[in-house]
């Protein structure tokens, strides 16, 4: 049906659908392997527990989960994130400036609230997570890439770039990163690094958005500290329930600056009062009842041999033209196909041999070809998942022979 454009502001009509949800629309057909969705695996939650819990929460606490809550959030589940963050590598946090939200995506639209005015900058990684892009893309920010390498932010060129800004008279509404095995690439920002991208905000009076829903998902050791570790001041660090217990409850949370709070908590409540009492409740009981710790470490021993099976099978059955490296935590293995492969063709291709990923374009604010993709590996078991790279090996391997001949 064609939209009603003369009802639709110029923000709606401003927004592209993206490749992602296209390819999720696609990727719910049972015949097909999707290396597509972000989903983490759930199946080996404490599934029993956690219904005896909610059912509790109804039976005994009815008249407190379903009703209406405090705009900030609960406090048991701000002191709960404080406990989440305190093993992200932010041990201090204060309940007091923890604003729980509907997922740190509301989270993110928050920011957009809060610190832009429609043409401003919000400075991203070149690949960034596509949902950041959208809410970016509705607010009428303008989103600008700077350079990365295969560990994340150039500090040097975050300077240059943040330079080039101020020359041309554009405000930046601030810097947003995942520092952390970031959404698509996988990159992990080195800590020297970390604070070198800080100093160099904080020189440029830009706010940092860390969004960091992937830390403690650690293939090898502990998670790296966040930026809003010691630069509290000037960072706002996103946090979430969403790959450590479940994204369906939609929990997350914003830890901000103080000097920023009052305005950022209330441009969240007037965009959705409060999070779910409920799904706060549920959240909470999971974080203090629960052995929380526990289940995030099955699941990442889980996810590094699922990584291991993608990252084998992309190595024996594609063209060695693809390039990757391989995963040290989160939930993406993110692959570079050789100059002029056009990706989102390729994902049309594979789709008919079975298999579906994400095609690069979704993840840039740059228009035009892209030769890289997305695998994601938490959802689907390691038979499955060679099977998908199987299924698309022809598919692949023509176009980079194509690409050879050009
Ligand atoms: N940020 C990043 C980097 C993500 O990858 C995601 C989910 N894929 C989100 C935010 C949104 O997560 P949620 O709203 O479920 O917390």
């Amino acid at each position: 049906m064609q939209p009603r454009r003369e009802l639709l502001s110029h923000r709606a009509l401003g927004v592209t659908q993206s490749a992602v949800r296209d390819v999720f629309d696609i990727a719910m057909g049972p015949r097909l392997i999707s290396l597509a969705g972000g989903n983490p695996w759930l199946a080996d939650l404490p599934l029993e527990e956690l219904s005896r819990i909610a059912a509790d929460l109804v039976a005994q606490q009815g008249t407190e989960s379903l009703q209406y809550g405090p705009g900030q959030g609960l406090l048991e589940m701000r002191q709960a994130a404080a406990a989440v963050m305190a093993v992200d590598g932010i041990p201090d946090a204060d309940p007091e400036l923890v604003v729980i939200t509907p997922g740190s995506q509301a989270a993110i639209d928050t920011a957009c609230r809060t610190f832009g005015n429609p043409g401003d900058v919000v400075v991203v990684e070149d690949p960034t997570f596509v949902g950041a892009l959208t809410t970016f893309n509705t607010w009428e920010l303008d989103a600008v890439a700077t350079p990365t390498d295969e560990q994340g932010l150039i500090p040097a060129s975050l300077e240059e770039t943040l330079t080039a800004l101020a020359a041309e008279g554009r405000r930046v509404a601030f810097l947003y990163t995942i520092p952390s095995f970031a959404n698509p690439s996988g990159a992990l920002l080195p800590a020297e690094r970390r604070d070198e991208v800080a100093a160099v905000c904080e020189r440029h009076g830009v706010l940092i958005v860390e969004d960091n829903p992937y830390g403690q998902i650690a293939f090898d050791g502990a998670p790296l500290t966040p930026i809003a570790a010691a630069h509290r001041e000037n960072t706002v660090y996103l946090g979430t329930m969403s790959k450590i217990f479940s994204p369906g409850v939609r929990i997350g949370w914003a830890l901000v600056p103080s000097a920023l709070k009052r305005e950022y908590y209330l441009a969240a409540e007037s965009a959705f009062i409060h999070a779910s009492t409920y799904s706060q409740m549920l959240s909470t009981a999971f974080l203090t009842q629960l052995d929380w710790q526990g289940h995030v470490r099955e699941v990442t021993d889980l996810y590094r041999e699922r990584a291991a099976a993608l990252a084998g099978a992309v190595r024996e059955h594609w063209d060695p033209a693809v390039e990757f490296a391989d995963p040290k935590g989160g939930f993406f293995l993110w692959a570079t196909l050789p100059q002029g492969v056009d990706t989102l063709a390729l994902m049309h291709r594979g789709i008919e041999a079975g298999a579906v990923f994400v095609p690069g374009a979704a993840f840039s604010p740059v228009e035009g070809v892209h030769s890289t993709l997305r695998l994601a590996y938490p959802f689907v078991d390691a038979e499955r998942l060679v099977e998908g790279v199987q299924r698309l090996a022809p598919a692949v391997n023509e176009a980079v022979a194509e690409a050879r001949t050009r």
